[in-house]
């Protein structure tokens, strides 16, 4: 797109000029609806503070209501006929998205077929759009020509003093901070400011800065011949200016933060800022306190920050105040002015990809942004993304091996309990723990040690049933079984939250058999076994329902670390980054609860899992042994971790992907369809999916269309679900029918559809 400059380089005869054809133009776009560019004609007194990122308001429809919208383009006004609305204020200058900031916005809208609007809505903080925390305060100064001849002007004593005052000072002062240098009340000043002797302008400043939290400042390791392979790796691409995406595979405990971080020292010394994105959980304080010791100025973009806190963050990163910054998902989008690296760590993160519009993958973002600043991306893992293997293993990656743990430490030996064993033998096993996870679990606390039980199902009972019918107590609004929790004595339903008090009765009305079971294990049954098994040793249940409060989990992890706490259990929040040198046993108490889950990832995630978890022992030099429990030995998932095995499980599992043509050997893009009316929502996806059957056909496109169907959660929050999956070697030509489908296609009343490319949920 021109910019203005640009336009007028070559100045054309007037003879040719045609006035329309001349005039400037604002285009934008609304956050919400109207969907699609419109165009506005700039007044002449915004036609410099207006620039290309601002918001602007404009009137919009017969009515003329005012609305706000992002300038994405200004330039000539083309072929458009007919007089345009002019824009009626501009709302930030300077403006609010950069350039390459909105280019990625652009992208991002194309390559997950949505609409700008919300594309740039998402990429700005809502408290950067709101300005928390800023207030516009009246400034004043005198212009210079009126101070030249400032001896010749006679005024009354007060206004003299101000005069003085103000010609004096170095910089425009506020009202407050005058009168209060001069004092005298406002009078003198708004009679200067009348006679135009004082110049006011009015300017938005920072109410309160963020606390800077002094830390002591910690030396950088001597790096082994490993991290010194993958810092070398990353140096080339740095000095040689160039975009490159390496992907460092190391090991849990390889030591990959380490090379994260000198690798950023590097990037420092170039006077260029970097962006470590990680996974939510593990915004730990331990996390931010090792970037915070190394480096001088760092912001940490949690999701506790308030609005104020938050923008304050962003306006200091965009000023270049700050030379790393952390943060989960969204961090990508920090306005550096200077990017000089970004870094991904724990790359394989589910929680990476945004599960509402726009529906961006971070790592993808990531790629898009720093080949457009042509820097180098670090994808950081001890379990890839296949994904990413793939790509490495095409060599559009560069991959770096770790394979081995910090000071040569061995890697926890995994075993497996085979639970059809044990419940074949019930004479040990009762609840959760079997008889040898239990002694493993002695053995570690009688020697000091600290023991982490992973168990990835909260609640108490997690399914709740009748013996006589056979019926499960169900959600009222979702197609989901309840899950039974202890406190309160409620029955909860994990997707939409429902609650009722768990029933005694069987709620079938044909039925109501009285004596309901309860069955399947949840953490806090777990806790309840773990604490009457050993009686006395501290233990801490982590969980989405423990952790609710701000800061707990934080509180938590530090008991952990000081070791006022033995035994920590709980679910995939415990899986991941910890470092504590300390525990050596990690029981995992059931491997399979994603095993079965109707999705292509369910194996990978697994694997994932265990591995993450099974790392989280064997830090010390105590050393570690990892136990798991599973009715399924002999999966591929399972054994590969057991033995540390990633590259043979991602070659197997990627050969079968390839079979079945599964990412990354397409891509998947899922629609999902959902409204209170089956059949209306039903005959809705099928029309969908006839219209793009039919418009590949005739593009020859290929595609392959899976469904549509009920999705595997038939229903959620009252709103039946159906879902279509296509399948496409060629996404580009897919996403371009899947665009005019959008556009051309209008869902009935209540029914809403949604499009999710690259989709990694499947329920
Ligand atoms: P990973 O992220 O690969 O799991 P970490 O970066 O957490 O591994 O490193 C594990 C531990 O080893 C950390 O406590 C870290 O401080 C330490 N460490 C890292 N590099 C070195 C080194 N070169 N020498 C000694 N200790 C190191
Ligand atoms: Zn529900």
């Amino acid at each position: 797109m021109a910019g203005q400059g640009e336009l007028f380089e070559t100045e054309p005869n007037p003879w040719d000029m045609d006035a329309d054809a001349q005039q400037v133009v604002a285009t934008v776009v609304f956050p919400e609806a109207p969907r699609g560019e419109f165009d506005y004609s700039i007044p002449d007194e915004l036609a410099e503070r207006l620039k290309v990122g601002a918001r602007v308001r404009v009137p919009l429809g017969r009515g003329n209501r005012t609305l706000v919208a992002y300038c994405i383009a200004i330039g000539p006004k083309g072929t458009h006929r007919g007089k345009l609305k002019a824009v009626s204020a501009v709302l930030d200058d300077p403006p609010l998205v950069s350039a390459d900031i909105l280019k990625l916005t652009q992208w991002m809208a194309d390559y997950y077929v949505c609409d700008l609007g919300p594309a740039i809505e998402a990429v700005v903080p809502a408290g950067v759009r709101g300005r928390a925390g800023t207030r516009v305060t009246t400034f004043l100064d005198v212009p210079t020509s009126v101070a030249a001849r400032i001896s010749a002007i006679k005024l009354p004593a007060k206004q003299a003093a101000v005069m003085n005052h103000l010609i004096a000072a170095e910089r425009p002062l506020s009202m407050a901070e005058l009168c209060l240098a001069v004092k005298c009340t406002n009078s003198p000043v708004k009679s200067l400011v009348g006679k135009s002797l004082v110049r006011s302008t009015n300017r938005r400043v920072f109410v309160g800065d963020p606390e800077a939290v002094p830390v002591e400042r910690e030396n950088a390791w001597p790096l082994n011949g490993d991290q010194r392979l993958a810092l070398d790796a990353i140096e080339q691409a740095l000095e040689a200016a160039r975009h490159e995406t390496i992907l460092l595979h190391g090991v849990t405990g390889s030591g990959k933060t380490e090379v994260y971080i000198q690798a950023i020292e590097k990037v420092v010394s170039f006077g260029r800022q970097a962006i470590v994105l990680v996974p939510e959980i593990s915004l730990t304080p331990q996390t931010r306190h090792r970037f915070r010791s190394r480096f001088d100025r760092v912001a940490v973009l949690h999701s506790n920050l308030s609005h104020v806190e938050r923008h304050g963050e962003w306006q200091r990163i965009a000023r270049g105040e700050v030379e790393v910054v952390v943060g989960a998902r969204s961090a990508v989008f920090a306005p550096l002015p200077n990017l000089g690296l970004i870094v991904i760590d724990e790359e394989h993160e589910p929680s990476f990809k945004q599960d509402s519009v726009p529906r961006y993958h971070a790592r993808e973002v990531a790629e898009q942004r720093a080949a457009g600043a042509g820097v180098p991306l670090l994808l950081g893992s001890a379990t890839p993304a296949l994904e990413s293997w793939h790509a490495a293993k095409a060599g559009r990656y560069t991959l770096v091996s770790m394979p081995r743990r910090i000071m040569d430490r061995p890697m926890p030996h995994v075993g497996t309990i085979d639970l059809r064993n044990e419940f074949r033998d019930r004479s040990g096993y009762r609840g959760g723990i079997s008889r040898q996870l239990h002694q493993a679990m002695r053995a570690a606390l009688a020697d000091g040690g600290q023991v982490i039980l992973l168990l990835n199902r909260r609640g108490y009972s997690t399914h709740i049933q009748c013996p006589a019918c056979g019926g499960v107590v169900r959600c009222e609004h979702c197609e989901i079984g309840l899950t039974h929790h202890r406190t309160g004595d409620v029955a909860i339903c994990h997707y939409c939250n429902y609650q009722k008090p768990t029933p005694t009765q069987c709620p079938d009305p044909d039925c109501r058999f009285d004596g309901i079971r309860f069955g399947g294990l949840g953490t806090q049954r777990l806790e309840a076994e773990v604490m009457a098994r050993f009686p006395g040793v501290a233990t801490l249940r982590m969980d989405t329902d423990t952790m609710q409060g701000r800061g707990s989990h934080e509180a938590a992890l530090d008991r952990f670390r000081k070791g006022e706490v033995k035994i920590l259990l709980g679910t995939q929040m415990i899986a991941k980054g910890l470092d504590f040198p300390n525990v050596t046993l990690v029981g995992v108490v059931n491997a399979d609860t994603g095993l079965h889950l109707p999705d292509f990832r369910a194996s990978e995630r697994t694997f994932q899992l265990v591995t993450q978890v099974a790392g989280r022992t064997g830090r010390g030099e105590k050393g570690g042994r990892v136990l798991v429990q599973t009715f399924n030995p002999e999966e591929r998932a399972i054994k590969a971790a057991t033995r540390h095995d990633f590259v043979a499980f991602a070659n197997a599992e990627l050969a079968e992907r390839e079979e079945f043509k599964y990412p990354p050997y397409s891509h998947v893009i899922r629609l999902i369809f959902r409204g209170e009316a089956e059949t209306a929502t039903d005959m809705f996806s099928q029309q969908v999916a006839e219209r793009i059957e039919s418009l590949c056909d005739e593009g020859r496109v290929s595609v392959r269309l899976l469904g549509p169907a009920a999705a595997p959660i038939s229903k959620l929050r009252g709103k039946f679900r159906f879902h279509l999956l296509l399948q496409a070697v060629d996404r580009t030509a897919v996403t371009e029918i899947l665009r005019s489908v959008m556009l051309s296609t209008k869902a009935p009343n209540g029914v809403q559809w949604v499009i999710d490319a690259d989709a990694i949920a499947m329920l």
